[in-house]
C-alpha cells in the first residue's frame, strides 16, 4: 500500500475539546525542531514555567507542562500524592470525578467518593461530612465538569482541605482560560489543566501547578511514585532548571515534546495579548448569546443558571428528537462538531463547547443556524430568524 499524506477535513470544533486552534498556534508548531537541551530551548522552558505561574495565578507553585494530555495531569496529581493505605475523598459529579476515583483506587488508596447527580455542582457540606469522618490525605474535585457543564466553587472546597489537613487536587482542564482560576486565592495544592480546551492549543500537554506543601509531601513519600514518567521528584530534575530542585542544571529525564511546547507558548502569547480577564468576559458573553438563542429555540440547558459553565453548554435533547441525527446533520452540512452526552447523559444532551478560539460571535451564530436547520429537518417547529435575533441582541450588548 502506498501511504498518502493525511489531509484533515475542514472542521469547526464546538464540542467538549479539542477546540479550534488558531493559525498562529499551528504556525508556531511548524517551526524547526531544536534539541531539548539547547540553551535556546531551555530559555523557552523557563518562559513557559513563568507564564504558567501567571496563568494559574500561582506565583509560589512549581508550574510545568506535563508531556501528555489533561489526563496526565490528573494521573500525576493522584499518583504523586497518594500511597497505599492513604485515604482520599473524591467528589464525583460527572465523568472526570469518576476517573479520579478510579485512579486513586489504582494508587492503592482507600477511596471515599461523594457522589452527586450529574449536572449538580459539588456540595461543600457533604464533602465536609466525608472529611470529618477520618484523617484524609487528599481531597480531589473537578472545578469545571465537562461531562455536564457544571461549575463547582473551588475556594470553599480548598479551604475545607486545609481545615482537615488534606491536600487539595483541583481539575481545571476545562476552566483554565475560560473562567477565573485563582490557585493562590484558593490556596490549592495540586492544580492541573490541558492545552486543548480554553487555551486552544492542540491536545497533548498538561500544565500542572504544585504547592510547596504538595512538593514536600511528595519528597517525603514512604515509597517511590509508581509511575516513572510522571514522578514529580524525577521530573523536577529536568524541568526544575538552573534554580529549581534540579540543583544547578537540567538533567535528561524524557525528551520534551518540543514543537508542542512551541504551540503552548504561542497560545499563551495570544491569551496574554487579549488579557486573561478579557478572555473570561468574552467566554461569558458568548455563552449569554448562545443561551439566549437556545432558549428562543425552545431548548433547555441541563445545569441551573447559577452553576453553568460558559464554555460548556449541555443542552437537553427534546422528546422525539434523534440526538445523534442532529450531530450528524451539522457535521455533514456545516462541518460542525458538537459533543454527545457521556454515561447517564448519553443520548440525552448535546454538549456545545465555547472554548478559547471557538468562543466567537461567528461560532455562536453558525452553531445556532446549523442547529435550527437540523431540528427543522426533524420536524421541530421553530423560528430561526428569531433564534439568531435573540443571540444577536446579547452580542450587541
Ligand atoms: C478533557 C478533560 C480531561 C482530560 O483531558 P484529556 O486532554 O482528554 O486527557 C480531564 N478533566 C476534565 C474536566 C476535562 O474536561
Amino acid at each position: 500500500m502506498i501511504m498518502q499524506s493525511f489531509q484533515p477535513p475542514r472542521r469547526i470544533l464546538m464540542g467538549p475539546g479539542p477546540s479550534d486552534v488558531s493559525p498562529r498556534v499551528l504556525a508556531a508548531m511548524a517551526r524547526p525542531t531544536i534539541g531539548h537541551l539547547d540553551p535556546e530551548f531551555q530559555s523557552l522552558m523557563e518562559e513557559i514555567k513563568g507564564a504558567l505561574q501567571r496563568l494559574f495565578n500561582a506565583p509560589d507553585h512549581a508550574c510545568v507542562p506535563l508531556p501528555a494530555p489533561g489526563t496526565a495531569g490528573m494521573e500525576a496529581a493522584i499518583m504523586n500524592l497518594l500511597e497505599p493505605g492513604d485515604r482520599a475523598v473524591i467528589a464525583v459529579n460527572g465523568a472526570f470525578g469518576g476517573r479520579m476515583a478510579d485512579m486513586a483506587g489504582r494508587a492503592g488508596a482507600t477511596v471515599v467518593t461523594v457522589d452527586h447527580d450529574w449536572g449538580q455542582p459539588v456540595d461543600v457540606k457533604r464533602v465536609e461530612a466525608a472529611l470529618a469522618e477520618a484523617p484524609t490525605k487528599v481531597l480531589a474535585f473537578v472545578h469545571a465538569e465537562t461531562s455536564t457543564g457544571a461549575r463547582s466553587d473551588a475556594g470553599p472546597l480548598c479551604a475545607l482541605a486545609r481545615k482537615y489537613g488534606a491536600l487539595s487536587v483541583v481539575d481545571t482542564v476545562t476552566s483554565l482560560g475560560g473562567i477565573a482560576v485563582d490557585v493562590a486565592g484558593w490556596d490549592a495544592d495540586v492544580v492541573y489543566s490541558g492545552t486543548q480546551k480554553c487555551l486552544s492549543a492542540p491536545p497533548g500537554l498538561s500544565p500542572i501547578a504544585l504547592s510547596k506543601r504538595a512538593q514536600e509531601a511528595i519528597r517525603n513519600r514512604k515509597e517511590k511514585v509508581r509511575n516513572w514518567l510522571l514522578d514529580f521528584n524525577l521530573l523536577m530534575s529536568y524541568w526544575g532548571g538552573p534554580d529549581g530542585s534540579g540543583g544547578g542544571g537540567r538533567t535528561y529525564h524524557h525528551t520534551a515534546p518540543i514543537n508542542a511546547l512551541y504551540g503552548l507558548h504561542e497560545s499563551l502569547v495570544v491569551l496574554f495579548e487579549e488579557g486573561q480577564q478579557a478572555a473570561i468576559v468574552r467566554h461569558a458573553k458568548m455563552h449569554q448569546a448562545l443561551a439566549a438563542g437556545l432558549e428562543a429555540a425552545g431548548l433547555k440547558l441541563l445545569v441551573d443558571e447559577a452553576h453553568r459553565l460558559p464554555q460548556l453548554n449541555a443542552v437537553v435533547v427534546p422528546d422525539g428528537v434523534d440526538e445523534a441525527g442532529v450531530r450528524n446533520h451539522v457535521l455533514k452540512n456545516w462541518d460542525l462538531e458538537l459533543g454527545a452526552g457521556l454515561g447517564p447523559l448519553k443520548g440525552k444532551v448535546w454538549r456545545i463547547g465555547l472554548m478559547g478560539a471557538s468562543a466567537t460571535p461567528w461560532h455562536v451564530r453558525l452553531c445556532l443556524t446549523a442547529l435550527c436547520e437540523a431540528l427543522a429537518a426533524q420536524g421541530v417547529k421553530l423560528d430561526a430568524a428569531a433564534v439568531l435575533a435573540a443571540a444577536d441582541a446579547k452580542l450587541a450588548a
